[in-house]
């Protein structure tokens, strides 16, 4: 799950990290009040969408004006009026697809005098099995460049979790950073704040670009990208609550609230299968045979009926998918029940692309049956690769 900037900011803060003072709007009418409680002569005015990117970003609309989504102001005037400008509009960045972003609140924050502008962000690496700091001293709008042209600059730093950040490791950090007095001091104290924010909220990635080395040489969080590992959120009710469905696929909502695991991509071939891994081999075969999968979608052991025929809808709901494939291995689930599930849903969404079904494992002949005898138009396929072979076929036509 991801959040917004202020929120993210707003936990770090909780641990100690140093952030500007800043307020969220979700109105007009808000802005001149949030900037008249902020001391000036700077203000940032920062659109709040789930994507990074904002401040090369473009408006679709004109009205917004020419500038990206996070702009400096220098009066509460010129704050309302880039409020004003960019409030309900949408934001393109390269991380938000063509369609772009619309922004429904907006961050009003102090500005800061930057003297440098440094990248730092904690992960998990996948490689040694550890957390790790990724840093780097050319932090800023162009990090993407930097990893693209000259990728040793940034580096990456393991932390053993049996030990946690300890002096050495903030010492290679702020030597990598080339961070020196005041600002190696704010380092020493940062470093643990943000991988114990990383640990203690089961985060799975913390990203902050830029983390600046300000004019006073102290150190501040400019920006800060947060997702939480979603499998651990139970035990965060306070993470939970900030939560934003607006930011989020329609799809993937409606999947969690059925307890689907739904993630969406842009291929044309939707997928309905059980288990991680047979939807893993059922997206990889459709790639074998040239098409792309539009969707992972794990119904889980012991789907019922009305499950699979949720499933079915919200995959149906894509505008892309030119067909379906249902993969299915009934070892829990049973055959019949997934069949008829498939049915159920086929008849309620009037569907009107090719569906092939594959069933294996328990009550495989009578859910067959029930597939022949619908009268519908299924195509059915014996194994996975017949399947698959089938599907990107139909597509094609
Ligand atoms: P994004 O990464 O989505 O473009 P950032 O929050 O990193 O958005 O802002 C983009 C740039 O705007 C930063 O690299 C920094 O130069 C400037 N900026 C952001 N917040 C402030 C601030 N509070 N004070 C001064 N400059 C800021
Ligand atoms: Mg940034």
């Amino acid at each position: 799950m991801n959040i917004h900037e202020h929120q993210a900011k707003a936990v770090l803060k909780s641990f100690g990290a140093p952030v500007a003072d800043g307020y969220a709007v979700f109105s007009v009418d808000e802005a001149a009040e949030a900037a008249a409680k902020l001391p000036g002569p700077l203000w940032v005015v920062k659109s709040q969408i789930h994507a990074g990117g904002r401040g090369k970003g473009k408006f679709k609309e004109a009205d917004a004006g020419e500038k990206g989504g996070v702009r400096l102001a220098f009066s509460p005037e010129e704050v309302y009026e880039n409020v004003k400008a960019m409030l309900g509009k949408t934001l393109v960045t390269h991380q938000t697809g063509p369609e772009g972003k619309q922004v429904n609140r907006i961050y009003i924050e102090d500005g800061a005098d930057i003297a440098t502008e440094l990248y730092c962000s904690l992960l998990v690496n996948r490689e040694t099995g550890q957390p790790a700091f990724v840093v780097s001293t050319e932090g800023g709008m162009d990090i993407e460049d930097v990893a693209e042209s000259t990728p040793e600059k940034i580096l990456t730093i393991n932390i053993d979790p049996t030990q946690g950040v300890t002096e050495a490791d903030c010492e290679e950090l702020c030597k990598a950073l080339k961070l020196e007095g005041t600002a190696k001091e704010d380092g020493f104290k940062l470093f643990p704040i943000l991988y114990k924010a990383f640990t203690e909220k089961d985060m799975s990635m913390l990203e902050i670009n830029p983390l600046i080395v300000m004019e006073d040489q102290h150190l501040r969080v400019l920006d800060a990208k947060v997702s939480f590992d979603g499998n651990a959120l139970f035990r965060h009710p306070d993470i939970m609550e900030l939560r934003d469905t607006t930011e989020e696929d329609e799809k993937e909502i409606e999947a969690s609230e059925w307890d689907l695991a739904y993630i969406s991509l842009d291929g044309n071939i939707g997928c309905m299968v059980n288990g991680a891994g047979l939807a893993m081999a059922t997206m990889d075969i459709i790639k074998l045979y040239g098409a792309e999968p539009a969707n992972f979608c794990d119904v889980g052991g012991g789907a019922s009926k009305e499950k699979v025929a949720a499933a079915f809808k919200i995959i149906m709901k894509d505008p892309n998918v030119e067909g379906i494939l249902v993969n299915i291995f009934g070892g829990i689930m049973k055959c019949d029940v997934i069949a008829e599930g498939v049915i159920a849903a086929v008849k309620e969404t009037n569907l009107s692309v090719p569906l092939v079904v594959r069933l294996e494992g328990t009550n495989v002949e009578k859910g067959k049956e029930i597939i022949a005898n619908s009268g519908l138009n299924v195509i059915p396929a014996d194994d996975l690769d017949d399947a698959a072979k089938k599907i990107t076929d139909a597509v094609k036509k």
